[in-house]
């Protein structure tokens, strides 16, 4: 096995659904977002594990997506949450993916398809733009759209919204996510007034899937709070506040090693463009990471953050020196360290890894989310599926 790997706790996964299941209404369905390889955890061994804790519905982004996961064997619903071009309806069409539609044109090519395939009453859901400004059309617009669909031939399975600012708790944003919540409610009843029955209405993502079960409807889609990290400040202790207990864990550890032990003297630099010279003699760690497996340059204070970057070895942590080249960093051991070549180092992780930090540290102290740091893991870095008995 080589030393860069992201090692998954499936114990960790099924964890967090099995949570967020038990705060679902029991009448709405789950339907759990696997796009981008499972925000970077590996789509089909996290769908398996969705589909084992009680989701009916996986999300994806791409037909691709649907495709990898039809090899699979998977045979679930498959909803996709962005839109194809008409170069892949046939490939959509032909993987039972259930499309996101919202107007004529797009329609159209989806009936087209589903017709020449020879599939009646082919299901897509109708999204609706209430405040996201992404893809749906306008509530008023829901009604003639929605008998364009059925006009067409295609079954009028569900409807659904996205919200644009669900896990902030700042006032003007909460009343933002009330305002779109109200919009989605006049589509569904212009659907209705339309003669269609509107089906599955979903709207919910992770931060509604936890904070609001009004809004959990017939369906919620949760994503990041699958994979462990909460949604922006709805953190642990929002949660708390509110009386419950809501305890995520993360389920991804990013792990490398330490693959030499270099003995540094004073004045000598390190990395491209010599951003740090040892000031006196330490140890450097050589460790075989770096922005192709997803450790940015952005991360380490050599590419412009302000705080060091900190690895984790046997308990301690380290400081990332210099730029993080392509695929190789460099970490601060300190002088005469007991670090031993080929020992583990953990960039982020849950506790049981080792690491001493989450993706959300990473993310918080780098300007950006944690589902950046996570989808950012490299294709090249094995996914290694971990249980209590393998582990
Ligand atoms: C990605 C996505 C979700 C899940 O979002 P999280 O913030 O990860 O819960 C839900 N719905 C849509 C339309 C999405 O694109």
């Amino acid at each position: 096995m080589t030393s860069t790997i992201a090692k998954i706790y499936i114990d960790n996964l099924r964890h967090n659904l099995n949570l967020i299941r038990s705060k679902i209404n029991k009448n709405a369905k789950m339907c759990v977002a696997v796009k981008a390889d499972a925000y970077g955890h590996g789509a089909v061994e996290c769908a398996k594990v969705a589909l084992e804790c009680g989701a009916e519905y996986l999300a994806i982004a791409r037909v691709c997506e649907g495709v990898e996961l039809r090899n699979a064997g998977i045979t679930a619903k498959l909803l996709m949450l962005s839109l194809a071009n008409p170069q892949e309806m046939e490939e959509l069409v032909r993987t039972e993916i259930t499309p996101l539609v919202f107007d004529s044109e797009y329609a159209e090519l989806v009936a087209e398809a589903a017709k020449k395939a020879g599939k009646a009453e082919y299901a897509v859901h109708l999204a609706v733009d209430t405040g996201m400004g992404r893809i749906g059309c306008l509530p008023e617009e829901a009604g003639a759209v929605a008998k364009k669909i059925t006009g067409l031939g295609l079954k009028f399975e569900g409807i659904c919204t996205h919200f644009a600012a669900a896990d902030s708790e700042n006032p003007s944003d909460r009343e933002y996510t009330e305002f779109q919540f109200k919009r989605f409610m006049e589509a569904v009843e212009n659907v209705k007034k339309a003669g269609i029955d509107p089906g599955i209405r979903h709207c919910a993502n992770s931060a509604l899937t936890l904070d609001k079960p009004e809004y959990h409807l017939d369906m919620c889609r949760p994503g990041i709070i699958v994979y462990g990290y909460y949604p922006d400040t709805l953190d642990r202790e929002y949660f708390a506040r509110k009386g419950e207990n809501i305890e995520l864990k993360p389920v991804m550890a990013l792990c490398t090693k330490v693959v030499a032990v270099r003995k540094f003297t004073e004045g000598r630099s390190i990395s491209y463009g010599r951003t740090w010279t040892c000031g006196g003699e330490t140890d450097i760690g050589v460790l075989p990471i770096g922005y192709a497996d997803g450790l940015f340059r952005r991360f380490a204070r050599a590419g412009g953050n302000s705080e060091d970057l900190k690895v984790a070895i046997n308990g301690t942590e380290y400081p990332v020196r210099g730029r993080i080249c392509m695929d190789q960093c460099m970490v601060d051991l300190g002088k005469d360290s007991a670090v031993e070549r080929f020992t583990e180092a953990v960039i982020f992780g849950p506790e049981e890894s080792g690491a001493l930090q989450t993706a959300q540290k990473i993310a918080d102290q780098t300007g950006t989310i944690s589902y950046e740091v996570t989808c950012g893991v490299g294709k090249r870095v094995p996914r290694v599926f971990l249980t209590s008995l393998t582990r």
